[in-house]
């Protein structure tokens, strides 16, 4: 967009492709699509790469670099000073001034005035520029596409949202997303501040590496679709795809959500039912992203038919008792799952979310937990803690957009 012309299949077309591959392991599509973008994403040379985006670079190039940035980070406006970066990574003060001027002098980076210390010379400390980079996070939804530009610390600097069909046709439904994500990153979101790559998250299944969509449930002329690449040719941009419930979950692992627990299920009850998986700080996709296909576990063998072809899933049942009015035998039978989902990854937490469940927040709550306890009791352990997870439906375009963000900062990829 925008008049760039690129070389299709040359260097300078693979640019972006080529940056972000090396650190994504290959689910960023690049500039000039296709299957041979994902092969040589990561391996194509220097000199087309520093042409576009310095700021990737110096952040991309090293796990240290991320882990400084990531501090640089979560210390927000009042800044971390070096010997503080250098105490928290394990890194040698002469490393961490290295990596701290390469990232000034990207831009990323900036003094953020003078701390007093004990006998020595005041520190300079050091903040995080948000503004000097930008993601473009995408929801599409059954009936909704949300579109929001986020800075680099994840803060929502602008949001759009408006009805959509899902089922309306690929070549529609494309050229929605491309007119919001413009709308959004004026000019292709080249020059300061510059646009890293837009992430779109729908319901699934899909392919999360290749960003190719398979039979989205209820959608199945989607099968097939590489949305990634298609998305990436026409906005001239890295595009990640991903799950919603992964976006959502990777969103609330880098908000901070959890606190100090870095395994945790995030279960979405919205119009389906699924969940999101982060296990030891990472995301937990699978290597087919069919990982948290929480909804269409069986639990009842001669249950009610399911939109997935079959009887008696929880997503089925939960649906089934909202739609009698009985909230709290949905949450009986949402809390079983969750039971067996603690039960098979013993995980510290479970974050409930979707707008289903925002409709009843205090019941499904109780209701989950109750289940919960129940088990734990009968196991002689301590029950899981359940909790609403802030933001909700919100959170899975702001966790699309953490698909390009989070990397940088060494965050929610395994
Ligand atoms: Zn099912």
């Amino acid at each position: 967009m925008g008049g760039v012309n690129r070389t299709k299949g040359g260097a300078d077309g693979r640019a972006d492709g080529g940056v972000a591959g090396t650190m994504m392991g290959g689910a960023v599509g690049g500039t000039d699509g296709g299957a041979e973008g994902g092969t040589e994403a990561g391996t194509v040379g220097g000199a087309a790469r520093r042409s576009r985006n310095s700021m990737q670079l110096g952040a991309l190039r090293s796990h240290n670099a991320a882990l400084v940035l990531d501090l640089l980070r979560t210390a927000g406006p009042e800044g971390i000073s070096r010997l503080e970066l250098a105490e928290r990574t394990g890194l040698t003060p002469q490393a961490v001034s290295k990596i701290t001027a390469r990232l000034r002098e990207d831009g990323l980076a900036t003094e953020a005035g003078r701390r007093a210390s004990t006998g020595g010379k005041p520190r300079t400390v050091l903040r995080l520029v948000p503004e000097a980079g930008h993601a473009v996070g995408v929801h599409l939804d059954r009936d909704e596409l949300t579109a929001v530009l986020c800075d680099l610390t994840g803060a929502v600097v602008a949001r759009r949202r408006t009805p959509l069909d899902l089922g309306a046709g690929a070549q529609t439904v494309v050229e929605r997303a491309v007119r919001e994500v413009r709308e959004l990153a004026p000019g292709g979101g080249r020059g300061p501040g510059a646009v890293l790559g837009v992430g779109v998250a729908l319901p699934g299944p899909l392919d999360h590496r290749r960003g190719v969509l398979h039979r989205v449930t209820g959608f199945p002329e989607w099968n097939g679709f590489p949305l990634r690449d298609v998305l990436a040719r026409r906005l001239s941009l890295p595009v990640v795809v991903d799950k919603d419930t992964n976006a959502a979950a990777l969103g609330l692992a880098v908000q901070g959500a959890a606190g100090a627990v870095t395994s945790f299920a995030y279960l979405h009850f919205g119009a389906g039912l699924g969940g999101g998986l982060v296990i030891g700080g990472a995301v937990h996709r699978g290597t087919r992203t069919g990982a948290g296909e929480f909804g269409h576990q069986v639990v009842q063998l001669d249950g009610p038919p399911c939109g997935c072809g079959n009887r008696g899933c929880v997503e089925a049942l939960c649906l089934a008792a909202v739609a009698r009015g009985e909230t709290a035998e949905a949450a009986r039978v949402l809390g079983t799952a969750a039971g067996n989902l603690v039960a098979l990854l013993d995980v510290d937490l479970v974050l409930l979310g979707g707008r289903t469940i925002a409709a009843a927040p205090d019941t499904f709550e109780r209701g989950v937990a109750a289940v919960l306890d129940e088990r734990a009791r009968r196991a002689g352990g301590d029950a899981v803690p359940v909790r609403v997870a802030s933001g909700g439906e919100r959170g899975v375009a702001e966790g699309a957009a953490q698909l390009l963000l989070a990397p940088l900062f060494g965050r929610g990829e395994g």
